[in-house]
């Protein structure tokens, strides 16, 4: 059935299903032209659902439905909650820079919240969902230190930002305001 819900958004094919949701229209756009990516997407889900890899206790429910599929959003998700990683990369950060600053806006926790944001940073896993592998190992090069603010723009719409997107706009809008 779904099938023919996309066989209906398909301008070079007659007939189909006319009930699909909005959701169709946008995978058809994404991925109707792209079938490198296509491919490689869909071998990622199947990786994933084969290991049982994606924590069904991680909560994505106030995500956009990720076009991917929740399945490698949860797994992204899941990778950026490694503990032992986050650590090893916040501590490695502390040790070069001395602080624990947001790569985008350079918001420091501690900072602002004194003793209260102390060691309070986010990561983000940077590396793009369909070359996510289940089993592959998350090397602290993939992983980016984000405000919360930051870090939830990132993940706001499709496709998700990258860090120098993300940069690009912070500047852009912090000359025209003085918020911090
Ligand atoms: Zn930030
Ligand atoms: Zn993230």
């Amino acid at each position: 059935m779904k099938i023919a819900n996309l066989q209906y958004i398909d301008p070079d094919r007659p007939s189909g299903l006319a009930a699909g949701g909005k959701l169709d229209r946008e995978i058809w756009e994404e991925f109707a032209y792209d079938r490198p990516r296509l491919r490689q997407t869909a071998a990622a889900i199947r990786e994933v659902l084969s290991t049982g890899q994606t924590n069904a206790k991680i909560d994505v429910s106030d995500d956009e439905e990720a076009s991917e599929g929740r399945t490698l959003t949860r797994l992204h998700k899941s990778k950026e909650r490694n503990r032992a990683l986050v650590k090893k990369k916040k501590a490695k950060v502390l040790k070069e820079s001395g602080k624990l600053a947001c790569e985008a806006c350079s918001f420091d926790f501690t900072e602002v919240y004194g003793a209260h944001g102390e060691g309070f940073i986010e990561c983000h896993h940077t590396r793009p969902l369909h070359t996510l592998d289940a089993i592959g190992k998350t090397k602290l090069s993939d992983l980016a230190l984000l405000c919360a603010n930051c870090h939830r723009m990132v993940h706001a719409k499709r496709p998700w930002l990258t860090i120098e997107q993300l940069q690009k706009i912070v500047t852009q809008n912090l000359t025209a305001t003085s918020f911090y």
